[in-house]
Order: structure tokens, then sequence, then C-alpha cells
């Protein structure tokens, strides 16, 4: 018997001991390292298929409108173990079904033999090549979902999170006409405690008189950098927080920081960085510009950097919400996974589209709810072809 393994069985005498805990029950830990063990002897074969999201309504951003948007998703089998992921491919941000598939045929993983080596893999998959954070979030979803199948637990339990201490969903409200923002609204007052309205056209003062028409929730407000002077933002933000907006997201343009600075230190609301943030090393950059966060797995290409993410603006003072594309579930429950205890979840995008081809997360009482299946939580909901 080694040493480390003498030492093993020693502390789970001294945890059973002082837990109470039988020690049966810690056999059973032992015999999980066992499996695991076990489980290091096959290669991992990564495959894909090309999806086309159908959305529920045409949704109109600052500068965009459009009624599709295309994924790519992926699936990694171990072992006999199967883990899901996905790259959500919104047209504005450069990556396409094309450009992910050349990205997944440039992945080789035959030189690792444990999956559960996430750092090292991981680090390979995000020096292939500069950018495709879309495509290396959909490597490291399916990763973490293989991992989270092997050890037998969801992420957010591994990650010491209680899945129910979430902060509500927003659900997005594009720019639209008066009398489609009322519809849109009415249509989901039940479901949801807080909306997030798309600003930064011409009429954002009516569009919110309309929802506040029909609703009391309170909103948050995404700008997409829509707002160029700093006075107007600032006057702006003090009418939305008397019309009971709670937060605004990227009021200016992305590199804009000086004046998104003297913004923020004079604004009574929260102000949130999204555009102008992609991964870890911009969080520096973003303490005394921002208030907050907005990380998105598929800008920060995956689980693994996000809950760095999370970790580091945590420890900077600043606040964090986590975002999303418009994604199937799969994407989704992964980004839930690590949601409780945020400031804000913006995780509506697959109730967003009519064909989500997966399970996981769930909406309830406004709160997106992980499910209880080990890894992301998600199990397809319709027969899905991958190949490489
Ligand atoms: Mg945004």
């Amino acid at each position: 018997m080694n040493s480390n393994r003498r030492n093993f069985i020693k502390t789970s005498a001294l945890v059973a001991a002082s837990l109470a805990i039988p020690s049966s029950k810690i056999m059973s830990t032992n015999k999980l390292n066992k499996t695991l063990q076990n489980k290091t002897s096959g290669k991992m074969k990564l495959s894909w298929t090309p999806f086309d999201l159908q959305l529920k309504h045409v949704f109109t951003i600052s500068g965009f409108s459009r009624k599709t948007t295309p994924v790519v998703l992926t699936r990694i089998e171990y072992d006999g173990l199967v883990g899901y992921g996905e790259a959500s491919l919104p047209p504005y941000l450069g990556e396409t079904q094309a450009s992910v598939i050349e990205f997944l045929k440039k992945v080789d993983l035959s030189s690792f033999s444990d999956p559960t080596q996430l750092d090292e893999i991981l680090h390979y998959i995000d020096h292939i090549t500069a950018n495709n954070t879309a495509a290396k979030a959909a490597v490291d979803i399916a990763l973490h979902d293989l991992v989270g199948k092997m050890i037998g637990a969801p992420w957010h339990k591994m990650w010491g999170l209680n899945k129910y201490e979430v902060p509500d969903t927003t659900f997005t409200i594009g720019i639209d006409t008066d009398e489609i923002v009322r519809e849109k609204t009415r249509e989901v007052m039940g479901d949801f405690n807080i909306l997030k309205i798309k600003v930064g056209g011409e009429h954002d003062k009516r569009m919110i008189e309309a929802i506040r028409s029909v609703t009391d929730l309170p909103m948050a407000v995404d700008v997409n950098q829509g707002w160029k002077d700093k006075h107007e933002a600032l006057d702006m933000i003090h009418w939305l927080k008397e019309k009971g907006i709670v937060m605004i997201e990227q009021p200016m343009p992305k590199h804009d920081y000086e004046n998104t600075a003297w913004l923020t230190e004079r604004s009574p609301l929260p102000i949130f960085a999204d555009e102008s943030l992609q991964r870890l090393h911009d969080i520096e950059r973003m303490k005394g510009v921002f208030s907050g966060i907005n990380i998105k797995l598929m800008k920060c290409t995956g689980m693994r950097e996000a809950w760095k993410m999370r970790n580091l603006a945590e420890a900077l003072g600043m606040k964090v919400m986590i975002g999303c594309m418009t994604e199937t579930s799969c994407a989704i429950s992964a980004a839930s996974q690590l949601s409780a205890g945020l400031d804000f979840a913006d995780l509506d995008g697959a109730l967003l589209i009519a064909n989500d081809c997966f399970e996981g997360a769930k909406l309830e009482n406004g709160k997106l709810i992980a499910s209880d299946l080990p890894g992301i939580g998600v199990k397809p909901a319709q027969e899905l072809k991958f190949s490489r």
C-alpha cells in the first residue's frame, strides 16, 4: 500500500469519526476513486453537428434584427459516457458554423488519456488558435459534462453552490413597436420576476413607458453601446431609475473607458460591462470603469474560465452577472451551473427558441434552476446525428 493511499484511508477514518458517517459511505468514495482510475483507459472522441435555432420572435437589438441563430453542437465520448457542448454563433460576433467546424477539426484529444485533467486539456484547446471563443466553449462545455458524468455529480455541487440560490433570470424584450412590446410583456408577466429591455434606439423612453403601462416588474436595461454622450446618458439613467430600472448594461461604446468611468462614478444604478470585456485577462481593466461584469460562456471559452472570472471579479469587489446568447438548453444549463450567488442572471436564451433540442435547466418561479443530472445537467430532447 503506498503512503498516499494509507493517508487517504487514515483521513477517511478520521472524517468518518468526526462526522459520524458510516464507514460504508466512506468506502463508496474510495470506490469512486477506483472507478475514475479505471475510466482513464480509453480515448476521447469528439464529434459535432451544425444546428439552426428558430427564434419564436424576430429579435432586434441596437443595430441588428434576426429570426434564426446558427449553433454547432458537440459531443465527447469516453468509455461509454457522453458529454455534450455547444457553440452559439450570433452573426455580429464573427464566428460561423464553418469556422467552428474548421476549429474542431484541428482538435486532437488523442494525447490526453484522462478527461479530468481539465486544466491541461483546455490550455491546449485555448492555444490552437487566438480567437474562436465559442468553438472553444463547445469543447469546454462537453468536457465539463463528461467529467461531471464520470464523477457522478453536477458542477454546481462540485463548486459548492446551492442551485436554488440563484438570481431571478431576466427575460429579454427586444426593440419593437409599443404594441408589440406591450403584447410580449403581457405574455411573460406571470413567468418572470424581472425583465431586460434592449434600448439604444430613438424611442427608448416611449418603449419603457409602454412596458410600464402593463407591468410593475423591475427591469434591467441593455444599451448595447447605444449611447454616445455621457451627460445625456446620465440624465437618462436618472429617468430610468425613477421608472424602476435596477441596472444598466454596456451604456457606451466598448472602448470608451473614460466616459464610462465618469458615468459609473455618478450613476445611481450599477453599470455592467458586456461588449467591453471578453475574458479573464480583461477584468482588471474593468475595475473602476464598470460596477460589474457580464460573463458569457461563448465569449470567455467556457465554464472553466467563467468560474475563474467570477472569482476574480468578486475578489476585486465587482458585481457579477451571467448572460447568454440565443442557445439551446445545453449551453444554458452549463451557465446555470455557476449562477448561484451572482447579482443578476440573464439566462433566457433557450426560452426564446422554438426548437430547443436539449432538456436541462428549467424555469421555476422566475429562476432558471439546474437539473440534478450530473455534469451540466442535460439530456438530448431529440435524436441528434453527430459526426466528424
Ligand atoms: Mg448585453
